[in-house]
């Protein structure tokens, strides 16, 4: 994630570890959104999600969201 000092810009983590966004996709944001809370709320409306992957936290635009396996985000001990 890279922080500006207007608002913030979330980016895409995926699809995963190794391999960069095909696309190098950024939350769109509203002008009025300041913090990432609310630019992920602006991502959502868009088809991003976040979900945990390895112990961490990661944004994943539409793309990578429907590219990762099903079952990839849940919690391994
Ligand atoms: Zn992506």
């Amino acid at each position: 994630m890279t922080v500006h000092s207007l608002g913030v810009k979330v980016s895409c983590d995926g699809p995963d570890d190794e391999t960069d966004c095909p696309q190098s996709a950024a939350i769109r944001a509203s002008f009025t959104s300041l913090t990432a809370t609310q630019v992920r709320a602006d991502g959502r409306r868009d088809g991003w999600v976040r979900r945990r992957h390895e112990g961490r936290l990661v944004d994943l635009c539409p793309d990578c969201k429907s590219a990762s396996p099903p079952g990839d985000d849940r919690e391994r001990l």
